[in-house]
């Protein structure tokens, strides 16, 4: 194009300078201006590193008609549309070589402190939790999306330290999620125990300011965790001697007391009993838990239809 020349011409140039710079600003606005831009920003850090940034102004309580369950009666075969479920595979690859960053006191939700991390533990073989944690939330991950759900992640892989636990609790909230579930594997060192369990947080997190809001989610960290135990069991995983019925009540886990949404912890299995171990060990295994977690939350989200 001819740039234009002359008296007429210098204007039409200023004109199409000022209407530039109007087009910028207005650009400039939208991408900025917006609540759901400082929503992003308000994020933890994990969370914009997770693929599908938080995205919903107001999750749906999945307690009520209309909530994510709504969907699940839709025909499509997608019962999870709708629900935004964060997943915490526990520790992470590079904590053992992190012990004053891992070891550093973090807030633990219940007005004391609490070490950021631990490296976890392992099966006897050498097999670490984070690494049959990562990928055993990946694979959950990979099922829930097929199920319609989206997922985010509190690492984004398993090469890192961190998050603390404090950051991993606050996690669903952060990041637009309605349900929160921390997968572990337990490390009893008598090796002849074996079995899965299920932690709910007892006495329910006190950071929720809104009392209903705070008994809601007592109450549907309770049903996850009996929709849980269930799943397990229907896939051929026992539960734990230590707790009969599959649930664990405990106050002193920071990632389930400073959550603001439903909130689960699973402990697996035991990674040093050699039959337990072996099931960790194999793709199989992993995939068969995963696809467990996943069928506890499609569970879970019915059940909140009913
Ligand atoms: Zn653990």
């Amino acid at each position: 194009m001819t740039p234009p020349t002359g008296r007429a011409g210098r204007w039409v140039a200023v004109l199409a300078v000022l209407l530039a710079g109007l087009t910028v600003g207005w650009l400039s606005w939208l991408a900025f201006g917006s609540g759901d831009a400082r929503l992003g920003s308000s994020a933890s850090p994990t969370a914009a590193l997770t693929p599908g940034a938080p995205g919903r102004s107001s999750p749906p309580d999945p307690a009520v008609p209309g909530g994510p369950s709504a969907a699940s009666t839709a025909p499509g075969g997608t019962p999870l549309a709708g629900l935004t479920v964060a997943l915490d595979p526990g520790h992470n690859g590079a904590n053992a070589t992190a012990p004053r960053q891992v070891g550093a006191p973090v807030p633990d939700g219940r007005g004391g402190t609490k070490a950021c991390n631990t490296a976890g533990t392992s099966t006897d073989d050498g097999y670490p939790e984070h690494a049959f944690a990562w990928d055993v939330a990946a694979r959950t991950a990979a099922s829930l999306e097929a199920l319609g759900a989206r997922v985010v992640l509190t690492r984004p892989d398993d090469e890192g330290v961190g998050p603390c636990v404090d950051v991993r609790g606050a996690f669903a909230q952060e990041a637009g999620a309605d349900v929160l579930v921390s997968v572990h594997a337990n490390g009893t060192e008598d090796r002849s125990v074996r079995g899965f369990f299920v932690i709910v947080a007892d006495p329910p997190p006190v950071v929720e300011q809104d009392p209903a809001a705070r008994e809601a989610n007592a109450a549907e960290s309770d049903a996850l965790a009996g929709d849980m135990v269930e799943a397990l069991v229907a896939a051929g995983f026992a539960p734990s001697p230590l707790f009969p019925d599959g649930v664990s009540r405990r106050a002193d886990l920071a990632t389930l007391n400073l959550a603001e949404r439903p909130a689960v912890l699973l402990e697996l299995g035991e990674m040093r009993n050699a039959e337990e171990a072996a099931v960790m060990t194999s793709d199989e295994g992993r995939q068969r838990y995963a696809d467990a977690v996943a069928a506890g939350l499609v569970a879970w989200v019915a059940g909140a239809a009913r």
